[in-house]
């Protein structure tokens, strides 16, 4: 194939590994029990709610979707008392990213993102034409001192990964302010916070609609396929101001959520138990974890998300496939290049209790 085919900048974009399908791990070593702990979903299923909404709407789907998705977006903009013009709803946070870089990267320009994070920020921008400056994580966060060192004319975006994937660590309100403080006004700043309802149980966690109300280049990028449990049907949002929201819209998919995704979104925003159920067990599911660490005197980085990143002090190359054939799927680190660190989500009480035994029987020193 003749090599100049492909757009030039699909070259140096390594494609995005998933965590492991259920289906093929089963397939692959004949077991039939397996947890899959590997994508931080929702170990209680999706919101009721959010199921009841899709066997209502099923018999409509020879109907196109509401192409603009008002409906939802007026009732996301009510969650946070804005107006639906400031909502930009994707087919998953993932495309929430796309549209990011879509609307913003122009050849050569530079987007400024932690070395150790979500993997997508790099590609999306990387795939516009754009130039992702990466700076390794100091004391496992955001180096914000470096970010500022950073900043040059050709600076578009700063990604703020919050808690950060896969470390599930939180910056705090005030190291946020330093970093609003720092950056001039025509740079845009992503906070992703993908894992929200998590974090916010920190007091120290920061609530950037605020910064959102001061400053328009601000986008706060958040999604349905954590918390509320509908990863499957594909739903992610962006609160910011209606000048950005307007640009997004002109690069996005014309019926980008569909019928199914909208109506299940707006069930599942609406079922505040579910969330807190499983904020609830996501805590309790923690504690077992960093109680075994903390025995077994293993490093991990005190998370604020649904998911852990520990270091298991042995190669997660080996650990990932020794866990499988035990029917345990994680994440091993050296996809981030952190060889001997894992993330494990978290999950039922049975599900973790699960884990650690298979952990242990993996990395007992005796
Ligand atoms: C899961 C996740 C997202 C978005 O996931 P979608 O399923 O595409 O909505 C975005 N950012 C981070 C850091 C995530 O972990």
């Amino acid at each position: 194939m003749s090599k100049n085919l492909f757009r030039n900048e699909l070259a140096s974009i390594i494609p995005y590994v998933a965590g492991k399908p259920i289906e093929e791990v089963k397939k692959e070593f004949g077991i039939d029990d397996i947890e899959k702990l590997a994508s931080n979903e929702n170990p209680l299923g999706p919101s009721l709610k959010a199921i009841e909404a899709i066997k209502k709407e099923v018999e409509n789907i020879h109907i196109y979707p509401d192409s603009s998705a008002k409906r939802l977006r007026q009732e996301i903009a009510k969650t946070y008392d804005l107006s639906y013009e400031n909502v930009v709803v994707g087919n998953g946070g993932e495309q929430i990213l796309q549209m990011i870089a879509q609307a913003f990267i122009n050849t050569g320009d530079e987007a400024i993102m932690a070395a150790t994070t979500f993997g997508l920020y790099g590609s999306s921008v990387s795939h516009m034409g754009g130039v992702p400056i990466k700076l390794p994580l100091k004391a496992y966060k955001h180096d914000f001192e470096g970010f500022i060192q950073k900043l040059t004319d050709k600076t578009k975006l700063i990604y703020v990964c919050n808690p950060n994937n896969p470390t599930g660590n939180i910056m705090t309100g005030d190291e946020i302010d330093y970093l609003v403080k720092n950056v001039p006004d025509h740079v845009v700043i992503v906070f992703d916070e993908a894992y929200y309802h998590y974090a916010k149980v920190n007091k120290d966690y920061p609530e950037t609609l605020e910064v959102l109300k001061k400053r328009e280049n601000t986008i706060i990028l958040r999604t349905f396929s954590k918390v509320a449990g509908i990863a499957g049907t594909r739903v992610g949002f962006a609160l910011t101001s209606k000048e950005i929201a307007l640009e997004m819209g002109k690069v996005k998919g014309v019926f980008n959520v569909n019928k199914l995704a909208q109506v299940a979104a707006m069930g599942a925003l609406s079922d505040k138990e579910h969330i807190e159920n499983t904020v609830e067990l996501n805590y309790k599911s923690i504690a077992m974890m960093e109680n075994y660490f903390d025995k077994m005197n293993l490093e991990y980085i005190k998370s604020n998300s649904n998911f852990v990143f520990v270091n298991v002090g042995m190669d997660s190359r080996i650990v990932f496939e020794r866990l499988m054939k035990k029917g345990i799927i994680i994440r091993p680190g050296y996809q981030w290049k952190w060889d001997n660190w894992i993330r494990v989500s978290t999950g039922t009480i049975e599900q973790t209790e699960k884990f650690l035994a298979k952990l242990h029987s993996i990395i007992k020193k005796d």
